[in-house]
């Protein structure tokens, strides 16, 4: 197998990071040596395609098995008392729908993947294995995939946290387009701000407020310090935890990576060489 995997020193130690380049896919399933990592705890699964600076970087920093509630079980706040927050269950599996559909493009990109973080919040902390991987190589464009819970109002959120250099409305238009404006959307009104404009599938638009508006994440932050424009998505379980309650690609989550996939294209106005100029 040309799958590797190394060790970082202490706090990270138990992070063991797995440069993935084995098979993704049996049909919906995940290809057995992924499941693997996948389902297990403290890996940093890393995809590339092409070679940098990427075109695309996506970030799954909270991924988890779908039977599992909780990540972060063996951290601590600050009063020493454990502080474990909810997973995103097999958040991973839209990403990699999107990873997937960008590399048959043949666009330069690259997947990084916390699977069940348990001593820290990964996104939370720069000096985290997934931060440093994330930006351990240059790229265009980031976004960082997560699974917001069933009791959430909206299907799907899109926030820039505090990245000034990304425009969510505009993702969102195209993102929404390309799913066919079937879900409920809420889309940050600027960074900084949890105000959101929220979209109904019947055509029907209000103001209110996200639930899951990314201000706490420094990944977009240091994004944007490096120049590069930053966005969040929020997805609920119908995208992320398929209904016979197996690790594989629900069908909404299919429909959903194959349309972030469009959208990232459409966004970075990206051209197949085969196709010219545009
Ligand atoms: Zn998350």
């Amino acid at each position: 197998m040309r799958t590797v995997m190394t060790k970082p020193p202490a706090p990270y130690d138990e992070i063991r990071t797995i440069i993935y380049q084995d098979e993704l896919w049996t049909l919906r399933e995940y290809h057995p040596a992924l499941a693997d990592f996948l389902q297990a705890r403290d890996r940093l699964l890393v995809l590339r395609h092409g070679r940098p600076p990427y075109a695309v970087l996506l970030g799954v920093p909270h991924h988890a098995e779908v039977r599992e509630d909780y990540i972060c079980e063996r951290r601590l706040d600050a009063e020493g008392r454990p502080a474990p927050r909810d997973a995103d269950k097999n958040a991973a599996s839209y990403a990699l729908v999107a990873f997937t559909a960008l590399r048959d493009r043949g666009v330069p990109c690259k997947l990084v993947i916390m699977a069940h973080p348990t001593t820290h919040d990964p996104n939370k902390d720069l000096a985290s294995p997934y931060s440093r991987e994330l930006f351990a190589e240059p790229a265009r464009f980031l976004l960082e995939c997560h699974g917001s819970g069933p009791h959430r109002r909206l299907a799907l959120e899109l926030s820039a946290g505090h990245n000034h250099l990304a425009d969510a409305l505009r993702f969102a238009q195209l993102l929404d387009a390309a799913l066919g404006r079937r879900y409920t959307w809420g889309v940050q009104k600027a960074p900084g701000s949890r105000d959101a404009w929220i979209f109904h599938g019947d055509g029907h638009e209000e103001e209110e407020a996200l639930e899951l508006s990314a201000l706490q994440t420094v990944t977009l932050i240091e994004a944007e310090r490096r120049g590069m424009p930053a966005l969040h998505l929020e997805a609920k379980p119908a995208f992320c935890k398929p209904a016979d309650d197996v690790n594989a690609v629900s069908p909404d989550g299919l429909l959903l990576g194959r349309a972030l996939a469009q959208a990232l294209l459409h966004y970075l106005g990206w051209r197949d060489r085969a196709q010219g100029p545009g």
